[in-house]
């Protein structure tokens, strides 16, 4: 996509410009300090879902790579809206490159799905995007054929923390048609941003169901 024209590369901290993060803004530029148990939200080690909080369809763990913040808050905001490559690129090796290294054993991500008609009206899903490019640079298999959101929702960041559980409920199914084999596969559920997590854990829960052996959530940003 050539965007550059309609979004000039400079950088998202600080303005400076030649590239999306300069490394003065660079340097500022968080990882999470703990990661959280994906269901009650308190610090876990390694993100890894608490004994007393695990259930049937919870999501095994959580790990999220940066603070939701200046240069990183930026970057995915723009993302969401219009989709650059190149900044997207610059993100994804960033990400990479400071990725904790339990999740590191081959995974298979599934980037967390639009419903059909947002992602035609939008023109793409910036959440598959980036995890192809993540999934790429790593060498793990990408997904995107498994769930589907077949229930249109109110966008989440329109809703509060209990309204989210609710508009979500539902909203995924796996794909009929899909030939993948879910029973025992372990996979990755990957968004750009965990905001209460109801999105991760909606489709945590529908893989579980469905018998995956593993499902962890991970996120650029938290
Ligand atoms: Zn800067
Ligand atoms: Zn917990």
């Amino acid at each position: 996509m050539l965007l550059d024209f309609l979004f000039p590369r400079r950088c998202l901290g600080c303005g400076q410009w030649g590239k999306y993060f300069c490394q003065n803004c660079l340097k500022k530029i968080k990882p999470t300090e703990k990661q959280i148990c994906p269901v009650c939200e308190k610090p876990a080690i390694s993100g890894k879902t608490h004994a007393r909080c695990q259930r049937k369809c919870s999501l095994d763990g959580l790990t999220s790579i940066f603070l939701y913040e200046n240069a990183i808050k930026e970057a995915i905001t723009k993302l969401k809206y219009k989709f650059v490559t190149d900044l997207g690129k610059e993100l994804i090796n960033l990400a990479a490159s400071r990725l904790p290294t339990q999740i590191h054993n081959a995974p298979i991500l599934i980037p967390v799905p639009l419903h059909p008609r947002r992602q035609r009206w939008r023109g793409f899903n910036q959440a598959e995007l980036l995890g192809r490019m993540l999934g790429e640079k790593l060498d793990w298999q990408v997904q995107a054929d498994i769930l589907l959101r077949h229930r249109h929702t109110k966008p989440q960041t329109e809703l509060k923390g209990k309204e989210r559980k609710e508009n979500i409920k539902g909203a995924f199914r796996i794909k009929k048609n899909s030939k993948f084999v879910i029973p025992n596969s372990r996979f990755i559920i990957f968004d750009d941003v965990w905001t209460t997590g109801s999105t991760l854990r909606e489709c945590g829960s529908v893989l579980r169901r469905a018998k995956a052996k593993q499902v962890w959530g991970l996120t650029l940003a938290r």
